[in-house]
């Protein structure tokens, strides 16, 4: 695939996810809850989990920000569930050298799967708060921080 096809169909994902979020509500039973903010660009999200034992059992999100901070958030969601908290973190340091330019996911070995799509985020420095602000919240939620702000 040439890297402008690649970029449109990675484009296309985070479209898709922005237009029908998954995991998309409120937990009623959540075990632990954080809300994160990005002032920069007006993002705001609630990331909810349900630990059983040290696997997310189920996490969502609700809140309101652009297509980036959204779609991440939704692709973070399918991407956790059924993950131990340890598979978690390293996910999320994954995914933060990816979006900062410092992991080429078709050289490096990782696991990111799906989330490969914000590979390209790193070009417009801006968007790198809205694509991390879902995993920063989830990070906070499992530290038991209630309030995240990307600033
Ligand atoms: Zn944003």
């Amino acid at each position: 695939m040439s890297d402008s096809a690649r970029d449109e169909l990675y484009q296309q994902v985070i479209l898709e996810h922005n237009k029908k979020p998954r995991n998309f509500k409120q937990l009623t039973d959540s075990t632990h809850f954080a809300e994160g903010y990005n002032p920069l660009c007006g993002d705001h999200l609630k990331v909810f989990l349900h630990l059983k034992g040290d696997v997310i059992d189920d996490i969502s999100f609700v809140g309101d920000g652009c297509a980036i901070s959204k779609a991440s958030a939704s692709l973070m969601t399918t991407a956790l569930k059924g993950k131990t908290v340890k598979e978690a973190e390293t996910l999320f340091e994954q995914f933060h050298h990816l979006i900062k330019g410092e992991l080429n996911p078709d050289k490096d070995p990782n696991i990111l799967g799906k989330l490969a799509v914000f590979s390209g985020i790193w070009h417009y420095p801006a968007r790198v708060k809205c694509a991390s602000l879902s995993w920063h919240t989830l990070k906070g939620a499992l530290e038991n921080k209630k309030s995240i702000s990307t600033e």
